[in-house]
């Protein structure tokens, strides 16, 4: 009965998004391609909200942070280096019977059982399934050892598609972050401890893209790589975690669907010291929002014997010269958006104008993540005095805060819409914003609560710092 209750629960965010411009399948028209979305209107803006939010509270509002914007597609030494050419894999298997293909590890898990890992590094790690593994769509045993798939998506740069023209599309931001650590190190006037981040595009050929966005094979990432001196890294990683915890609160994440998974020993890669998992609770279960790992200087190293440059630092007081470790707090703005989504929706039952009882459906978001601020109606589209106060409003409003224009319909109508769009206030001009002069509601207007649904007169002189201590 919960799990039923669960999956209708995402059936009706998915819709909601679909149905209010949140996001699309990407080339819908076509039939979609599995594992890629579009945003539509609404989607767009909550996107871009959440990557602003990030920027100005981990760069902007910083003063040892700096921001970089590379490229996708790089050297290919760079996935050498990193170990992504080798070691970025998913493993494959195949069900010989209804020809369908899964991740071995969620295959398993599905089956309540644990992948064996028999022998190797991660680099050449042999995998296998245990006894009593079955296709989750047909049924049958009659399963493939699993294979190493790399997640990488392959491109040729220039017109020879021939193997020395090989590149590919980046699985991850952090590697260009740290294949311009000096080149930044060298602009900034920055010290260690001191971070460089990045927002950005990245790609994953995931074996079973699923979970609406959660799971898709092109999303964006916003990662900070933190450089410290060794042996401050337990410290800064603590801090980085307790940050991060604070920030998903103040975009209007609930602290009661937000935990940490702290990894064990044995399940940190080998120059790992430390990784904690922020999480929340979706309706399809409690899954990772971001990743903040103790790495050491893995990377730095590697990209140092890669590529023969010293990626060292030097400390000018304390005349020390070493390669800083780091502290990558990774997260994904599809995955927060989708969570915030999720937090969001909620239904109550209420009575209409006629006092019928219906249901409200009103997505709760916070007003500094919510994709409009404001909208705007006059009340009355075919009466050009009250369309004009109106416009007059929507332009005064607009420099400040994301404000929509909707005349369509009646106000019933352009309420639900908002709800449904979780715009936080709405604005409606009436024939007492017109009246008479001298009446005390002249050059009022009323303004509508999304989640109390309150209305309250204010004066129109006043809206912009009425809005303003609000946000
Ligand atoms: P998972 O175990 O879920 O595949 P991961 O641990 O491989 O994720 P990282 O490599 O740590 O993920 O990537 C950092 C962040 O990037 C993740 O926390 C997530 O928010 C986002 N991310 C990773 N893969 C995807 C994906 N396929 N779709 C959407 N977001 C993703």
């Amino acid at each position: 009965m919960a799990e039923a209750k669960k999956t209708d629960l995402m059936e009706k965010i998915v819709a909601l998004c679909k149905r209010r411009g949140f996001i699309f399948q990407s080339s819908d028209i076509y039939g979609g391609l599995n594992g890629f979305w579009d945003y539509g209107p609404a989607g767009a803006e909550l996107k871009r909200n959440i990557k602003d939010a990030w920027w100005n509270d981990v760069v902007r509002k910083r003063t040892d942070v700096v921001g970089i914007d590379a490229t996708i597609i790089m050297h290919p030494r760079i996935w050498e280096a990193s170990g992504h050419t080798t070691a970025f894999t998913d493993p494959m298997v195949d069900c010989r019977v209804c020809k369908k293909r899964f991740r071995a590890d969620q295959l398993c898990e599905e089956n309540g059982k644990k992948l064996v890992i028999e022998t190797g590094s991660e680099a050449e790690k042999k995998l296998k399934l245990p006894e009593g593994v079955r296709c989750s769509h047909c049924g049958s045993d009659q399963l493939t050892e699993p294979r190493a798939f790399n997640l990488m998506f392959k491109t040729y740069v220039g017109p020879v598609e021939d193997a020395g023209a090989v590149a590919y599309l980046r699985p991850e931001t952090a590697q260009a972050i740290f294949a311009q650590f000096l080149n930044v190190l060298n602009v900034s006037r920055q010290k260690v401890p001191f971070g460089i981040a990045q927002i950005g595009k990245a790609f994953r050929n995931e074996i079973n893209p699923r979970n609406f966005t959660f799971r898709s094979r092109e999303f964006e990432q916003m990662e900070l790589e933190f450089f410290v001196k060794p042996g401050t890294d337990a410290e800064w990683h603590q801090r980085w975690v307790e940050e991060r915890l604070k920030w998903y609160e103040s975009i209007g994440l609930p602290a009661t669907k937000l935990s940490c998974y702290n990894y064990k020993k044995d399940e940190l890669a080998h120059y790992a010291s430390a990784c904690v998992d922020i999480m929340f609770a979706f309706p399809f279960g409690v899954q990772e929002l971001e990743g903040i790992a103790a790495r050491g200087n893995f990377d730095l190293s590697q990209h140092q014997k890669f590529s023969g440059e010293k990626m060292e630092y030097f400390d000018d007081e304390t005349k020390e010269r070493y390669i800083p470790h780091v502290v990558e707090p990774s997260a994904g703005v599809d995955r927060i958006a989708l969570a915030l989504l999720c937090a969001a929706y909620d239904e109550e039952t209420v009575k209409d104008d006629k006092g019928h009882t219906e249901t409200r459906v009103v997505m709760r978001f916070a007003p500094r993540i919510a994709p409009v601020k404001v909208a705007v109606f006059p009340l009355l589209r075919n009466k050009p005095p009250l369309v004009e106060k109106a416009q007059e409003i929507f332009r005064m409003l607009q420099p400040h805060l994301t404000t929509q224009w909707d005349d369509r319909g009646n106000v019933g109508k352009r309420y639900r819409y908002q709800d449904e769009q979780g715009t936080p206030w709405c604005i409606t001009v009436d024939f007492e914003t017109l009246a008479e002069k001298g009446d005390a509601l002249k050059d009022t207007v009323t303004v509508r609560d999304r989640d109390t649904m309150k209305q309250e007169r204010v004066k129109i002189g006043e809206l912009v710092n009425w809005f303003k201590a609000r946000l």
